[in-house]
């Protein structure tokens, strides 16, 4: 019995990849309907902090993983004293802070873009002017773009500190992206390590919109990509399966934007186009078992799939299905909201291009 906190889609998709290996999967949530507690073997319905539903976790499950990082810190340290936890405490502590995270990687020589930390609103006055126009963001619980705000000067940032409830903030210099990339990468207790090959995503409103695979980059950047985010994991001695996120900018320079300790939206593609998927190598690195090979079948494009195309009716999936090599994944969510992640698609091809090329066609299709 392997244990995951976080009902989501992601806990979903470690749940069927434990199954196909045997295991039973028990989920906690607070939720009483969710994507993984509807598929699970047991569902702990309960808060992150509820000491008893974690005493029960202890008790029944051998190895226990998360797919959320805003666990409290201090759950994942209650649970490590009785049973293998990974990713650990201390790596999701670093990342569910975007102040943490960022000290910690500019503290151990990878780059972030220019920032400063607003945590008093005296202290608004003395931030430097070439970090405008920038985004402040909420240090903590944001996702998909939310808890950010574009601001373009100091009375700007004032507004956005009070509209998003003076909490502790990165103001972060808004940067021209070249492209936008990442690495996901499966790193076990011995340090072994296997990354899927770079993927270039594309977000639109700060919600990740299409994944390519491999990144239409040279290799020279790809390989750098690769090492920044082996150092991190090897930094951490990091258990489990790690997400890097990357800004590629002007004068070549490659920039960490946030990392995810756990699988990544971005590494769904894994679960149709490679040999092993991000959710498999979750299983693997949580029981202690050899890493999976990660290589790429072909190339592929993944789109993902928001509340907003349900707008008048359930997407006709045969627009998708119609196409033979692409695969559907729908999260089985009751309701569809605007920006909420409801399902993903995946097209293999030859190329990278063509498998855009056929991604955007189905995708107009689903609306039109
Ligand atoms: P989230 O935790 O919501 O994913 P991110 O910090 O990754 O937040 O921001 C979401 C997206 O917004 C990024 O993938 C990128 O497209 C855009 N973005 C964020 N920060 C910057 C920045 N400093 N400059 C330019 N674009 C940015
Ligand atoms: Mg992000």
């Amino acid at each position: 019995m392997l244990g995951v906190l976080g009902g989501g889609q992601l806990g979903r998709m470690f749940t069927i990849a434990a199954h196909q290996m045997g295991y039973q999967v028990t989920v906690l949530d607070p939720d009483l309907d969710s994507p993984a507690g509807r598929i699970a073997d047991q569902f702990i319905h309960a808060d992150y902090a509820d000491t008893a539903a974690l005493g029960q976790m202890r008790e029944q499950c051998a190895a226990i993983t998360t797919e959320f990082e805003n666990i409290p810190a201090e759950t994942l340290t209650l649970l490590e004293q009785a049973c293998p936890v990974s990713p650990d405490a201390h790596s999701v502590a670093i990342a569910q802070n975007r102040i943490t995270e960022k000290q910690y990687l500019r503290n151990n020589g990878l780059s972030v873009a220019p920032f400063a930390v607003i945590d008093r609103i005296d202290q608004i006055v003395h931030v430097q002017q070439d970090l405008f126009p920038g985004i402040l963001k909420v240090s903590q619980f944001g996702y998909d773009g939310k808890g950010q705000r574009q601001i373009g000067d100091p009375s700007g940032l004032r507004i956005a500190f009070d509209e998003l409830g003076t909490v502790p903030c990165v103001l972060e210099k808004k940067l021209s992206l070249t492209c936008e990339l990442s690495i996901v990468l499966a790193r076990d207790v011995y340090g072994n390590m296997e990354s899927f090959p770079a993927i270039e995503n594309q977000h639109v409103n700060g919600i990740l919109d299409i994944s390519i695979v491999p990144a239409r980059i040279d290799m020279a950047l790809a390989q750098r990509a690769d090492a920044m985010a082996r150092k991190l994991a090897d930094t951490l001695n990091y258990q489990g399966v790690l997400c890097v996120e990357f800004f590629f900018v002007q004068d070549d320079q490659l920039l960490i934007n946030e990392i995810a300790p756990r699988p990544h939206n971005s590494g769904h593609f894994s679960i149709d186009a490679c040999v092993t998927s991000q959710f498999e190598q979750q299983v693997r690195t949580l029981c202690n078992l050899p890493l999976g090979n990660v290589a790429l079948h072909q190339p592929c494009v993944m789109v993902n799939l928001l509340g907003d195309i349900w707008r008048e009716k359930t997407p006709d999936w045969t627009r998708i299905l119609g196409q033979p090599s692409a695969k559907l994944h729908l999260y089985g969510k009751k309701e569809a909201r605007a920006g909420r992640k409801m399902g993903h698609f995946t097209v293999m091809d030859e190329t990278a291009e063509k498998a855009l090329a056929s991604a955007l066609r189905i995708r107009k299709s689903l609306t039109t």
